[in-house]
């Protein structure tokens, strides 16, 4: 094809013009943060064409992300044709090159030189705006924990059951296709809630693993360090305060608040909140674990409890269950489990303060869903006819040792006074304690106060 004078020195012009569009993008390129994908990128070109004698090129680019290429053409017609084309861009989105839109719109403008061509803007793949979601799975894993968390895409393991549940995790992480966890949390090294982290990491890449300690001479741990290892994933103790991100999920660790004692009141304990709900999870924390968090500045309240400890008669305190005030609790433990949870005990604290529970040992797998605002249960079995999840299993657990025959042990030491299977007559040393029998009046007049945790 001939080309004519005009043509050949506008072809000209479009190099000149490509050129200085992919310089302009080049270096916005190089400005925006690649972390950032809302970074976006806007470039603007005019051209006004028409054949001429003089050409003029000017190129500002005014700020960090608006580059404006403008070319003005002085003819001897008065056709005037404006060409606009705007380019938005992320960092994350495949967008197509600007420069090639350059040689596209000025064409259009030699093709059809009387109309006034406004190209649209080019097709920004958007970032498809998927509807947020989150889900908390309850995993039914016998006598022991397990909490899977969904939210926008990203999962959170908390505690995997036992090292017997572990094909059974590595199971419903494969089903789910979970493939990736952001995080992966052992509350507290009791073989219960760490046994099965291996095997999740078995299945599943992780970004970030959380244990209460970073040592400690169990199997089920040793094997979630060595799973850890294979994927050069270091285990962090997180302190109380610490926050992270699940989807549009804000993570709070709340505790340990300090070290204590026994693996138990060094629970690992999270706060989740999605919208204007809430769950707390909150390991197998006991009576001291519970004081410390009441006393800390955290915020407790949630739609959903994660019952602690397996609805153990030691954890679950009165003043606790006030400060959550949860809607719904959910007890994980094994159906005749030997040690007798969730305790009666328990189960009418929940029922006095008209939370609507759900049980493992009973239900299966337990899914609770969230829409930011109301929370929705889904249960793998359904109750038979007659079963009431208020009533503890007929399992008791075994009475701790000790002089039942009296009605209350007191702590000379201490001034405390407790019924005899109190567990924390089990840690009192002998030398301390007053068998009684009595009215509990007398001992409250003798300056003894009942304990906290039995409340006698
Ligand atoms: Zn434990
Ligand atoms: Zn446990």
């Amino acid at each position: 094809m001939k080309m004519s004078f005009v043509s050949k020195k506008f072809l000209c012009l479009l190099m000149v013009l490509a050129m200085c569009l992919a310089f302009a993008c080049n270096s916005l390129e190089t400005l925006s943060d690649p972390s950032e994908n809302t970074t976006t990128t806007a470039t603007e070109v005019t051209t006004t064409a028409a054949p001429t004698t003089t050409t003029e090129v000017t190129t500002t680019t005014e700020t960090a992300t608006t580059a404006e290429i403008t070319t003005t053409t002085e003819a001897t017609t008065t056709t005037e044709v404006t060409t606009t084309t705007t380019t938005e861009e992320t960092t994350t989105t495949e967008t197509p090159a600007p420069s090639e839109e350059t040689t596209v719109a000025p064409t259009e403008a030699v093709t059809a030189p009387e109309t006034t061509a406004v190209v649209p803007p080019s097709e920004v793949k958007e970032t498809e705006e998927a509807p947020s979601t989150f889900v908390v799975h309850f995993i039914d894993v016998g006598q022991g924990d397990a909490s899977l968390i969904l939210c926008d895409g990203e999962a959170m393991l908390i505690d995997a059951g036992a090292s017997d549940q572990s094909e059974l995790i590595f199971a419903y992480l494969k089903k789910n296709e979970i493939t990736k966890l952001k995080y992966i949390v052992g509350t507290h090294p009791d073989d219960d809630h760490i046994g099965g982290l291996a095997a999740a990491l078995n299945y599943a890449s992780v970004e970030r693993a959380f244990c209460s300690v970073d040592d400690y001479d169990s199997k089920a741990f040793v094997n979630y360090l060595k799973y850890l290892n294979k994927q050069k994933v270091e285990l962090e103790i997180p302190e109380a305060g610490m926050e992270l991100e699940l989807g549009s999920a804000k993570v709070t660790f709340l505790g340990p608040i300090s070290q204590a004692e026994t693996t138990n009141n060094n629970s690992i304990v999270i706060r989740v909140e999605y919208g204007e709900t809430a769950f707390l999870f909150t390991g197998d924390a006991e009576y001291e674990e519970e004081q410390s968090l009441l006393y800390a500045d955290g915020e407790l309240s949630a739609t959903v409890l994660k019952v602690a400890h397996h609805g153990s008669e030691y954890s679950s305190t009165e003043d606790f269950l006030d400060a959550v005030s949860p809607q719904y609790a959910v007890i994980s433990c094994g159906n005749d489990n030997s040690y007798g949870f969730p305790t009666q005990k328990i189960l009418d604290r929940l029922k006095e303060r008209d939370v609507e529970l759900y049980r493992t040992d009973m239900q299966g797998d337990i899914l609770a869903y969230s829409d930011g605002k109301t929370v929705t249960f889904e249960t793998e079995k359904e109750l038979s006819e007659g079963e009431d999840l208020f009533l503890a299993p007929a399992i008791i657990a075994p009475v701790p040792s000790g002089d039942s025959d009296c009605d209350y042990i007191c702590n000379t030491n201490s001034k405390k006074f407790h019924y005899p299977d109190c567990e924390a007559v089990l840690k009192m040393k002998e030398k301390n304690k007053m068998y009684f029998t009595g009215d509990r009046e007398e001992l409250i007049q003798e300056g003894y106060v009942p304990c906290k945790i039995c409340r006698p």
